[in-house]
């Protein structure tokens, strides 16, 4: 997902300005948020991993799927700021876009999985609005689902990820007020709405036809 994906981790820049996502998502906002809290996650990730070395060329993907392999003391860092890097990179790839719309086989799986993307938007807000405290919703790819290559909706506590890696996650919407207190103070419904104006519905696209080609 990301170049140098082991140790010592890279603060990824942004794929768009700080005011890409205006008027939806605030600069400020943005900025915090990727140069101080994301910064953070990441700093304290390969502080936890520098003292062991034979993690050192592990992707984040592999530390999160393993984590109970790693030794004792690390394991919470790493489950806290490797999900942190990890739900942050991912939340700030898949924006900025600008009012673009789900299609081709994406849009088939939705419209098969949930009827409609205006069902599918529905259903997705309603579940990002029933996180209690801080955490995120995902639309994902379950790899057990009934359909073939079916889609649902998922919600993930504090910076837990989707893993132990039985879903390819295709898009995760931040809900810790961090990420809409300034501009939306307690109105996360209005930030959803919003958020959605910002989805990049071709890299959306990729992810999915990614997740397929991992599975066959
Ligand atoms: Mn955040």
């Amino acid at each position: 997902m990301q170049e140098n994906n082991h140790y010592p981790f890279p603060l990824v820049p942004l794929p768009y300005s700080y005011d890409a996502l205006e008027p939806y998502i605030d600069a400020r906002t943005v900025q915090i948020h990727h140069d101080h809290h994301l910064k953070t996650y990441v700093d304290n990730l390969n502080k936890a991993l520098e003292p062991y070395p034979m993690y050192h060329s592990w992707s984040l993907e592999m530390l999160l799927c393993n984590i109970n392999a790693l030794p004792e003391e690390i394991q919470v860092p790493v489950h806290r700021n490797g999900g942190g890097v990890y739900n942050h990179n991912f939340y700030f790839n898949i924006m900025g876009g600008n009012h673009s719309q789900p299609k081709n086989n994406l849009l088939a799986a939705m419209e098969n999985s949930f009827g409609s993307y205006e069902k599918f938007k529905q259903k997705f807000k309603q579940n990002a609005l029933s996180v209690f405290g801080s955490g995120y919703s995902w639309l994902v790819m379950d790899n057990h689902a009934n359909r073939p290559n079916g889609l649902r909706i998922m919600n993930t506590a504090n910076q837990d990820t989707p893993m132990p890696c039985t879903v390819c996650p295709l898009l995760p919407i931040d809900v810790w007020e961090h990420a809409y207190y300034l501009k939306y103070q307690y109105k996360r419904a209005d930030y959803i709405d919003n958020w959605f104006n910002v989805l990049n519905w071709d890299k959306i696209e990729k992810i999915y036809n990614q997740c397929i080609s991992n599975k066959q």
